[in-house]
C-alpha cells in the first residue's frame, strides 16, 4: 500500500509524496503531523547560541582585565580559561547537532515535495 498523497497544490499540481496515514496524505499533508512540522522548522536556537558565545567572549575579556590589572591570580585565571575553552566547544557541538537536524529537515521537505521517498 503506496499511494500517492491527495493534497494539491497551489500551483494546481499534485502532491507526489507517498501518503502514509489514513486521510491519503503524505508526512508534510497530514494536520497530524503539524505540531511536529512546526517543532522542526523553529530555528530559534541559532540566536540562543550566539548571545551565549557573545556572553563567554566578555567573561574571558575580563579574566584578561584582571591579570593585566593584577587582580586575579595567574593560576586561577589560567583555569578559569580553560573551563571557558570547555564552554567553547559545547556551544560549538550544540551549534553543530542543531545545524545538523535543520539540514535534515530540509532534506526531509525536498523529498517530499519532489515525491523521492
Ligand atoms: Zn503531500
Amino acid at each position: 500500500m503506496n499511494r500517492q498523497c491527495s493534497f494539491i497544490k497551489p500551483s494546481g499540481e499534485r502532491c507526489r509524496g507517498a501518503s502514509t496515514g489514513q486521510r491519503g496524505l503524505c508526512w508534510m499533508h497530514d494536520p497530524a503531523n503539524a505540531d511536529q512540522r512546526r517543532r522542526v522548522a523553529s530555528r530559534g536556537g541559532r540566536g540562543k547560541a550566539n548571545r551565549e558565545s557573545a556572553t563567554l567572549k566578555e567573561e574571558i575579556k575580563s579574566v584578561i582585565a584582571d591579570v593585566k590589572a593584577g587582580d586575579l591570580d595567574r593560576n586561577d585565571a589560567a583555569v578559569m580559561i580553560q573551563g571557558y575553552r570547555a564552554l567553547k566547544d559545547f556551544i560549538a557541538l550544540e551549534r553543530q547537532v542543531r545545524e545538523t537536524d535543520e539540514l535534515a529537515a530540509e532534506i526531509e521537505e525536498l523529498r517530499h515535495e519532489y515525491g523521492a521517498a
